[in-house]
């Protein structure tokens, strides 16, 4: 049972690009709320603010590339998707983001308190990236072709 997503996830809890009035340039927002269809709430995944959604100007294009970029990234490593399944096209940014920061991921214990965002190495899955958290003790995490719920802060 493979978990799909579309790259573009336009739904309460999906994440966007949009220009945050805080840091003042386009981030990587998660949509809290939405009125007809169209985005209207917004919270910026880099500095936490909540506020109404303003479109990156020249989005449509920008997306195009992002997904041929993608799609080209995705022919190089073919042996991830050799085993049938899909590679995220999140992950393989969120990936490329964290070879960029020189940053290592953590390794995964059960009773580590983690958060969204950070990146850890699992024994069995290999990469994830820490996509939301469960108070008190789960998390989602993404690895390359499907979203775990992970146990952490367990003492
Ligand atoms: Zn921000």
């Amino acid at each position: 049972m493979a978990y799909t997503r579309p790259l573009a996830d336009i739904r309460v809890g999906g994440e966007i690009d949009a220009v945050c009035t805080r840091c003042r340039v386009i981030t990587i927002h998660r949509i809290v709320a939405m009125v007809d269809g169209q985005v209207r709430r917004v919270i910026c995944l880099s500095c936490d603010s909540q506020h109404n959604y303003h479109q990156p100007p020249g989005e449509k294009r920008q997306i195009t590339e992002k997904v041929k970029r993608v799609a080209k990234d995705m022919k190089k490593t073919s042996s991830f998707s050799a085993g049938g399944g899909r590679v995220f096209a999140m992950w393989m940014e969120s990936k490329q983001a964290l070879a960029d920061s020189g940053a290592s991921p953590r390794a995964y214990n059960i009773k580590d308190l983690f958060e969204a965002g950070q990146a850890l190495n699992h024994p069995k899955f290999g990469l994830g990236f820490v996509q939301k958290i469960i108070p008190p003790n789960k998390m989602e995490v993404m690895f390359d072709n499907e979203i775990k719920t992970l146990a952490m802060n367990v003492s």
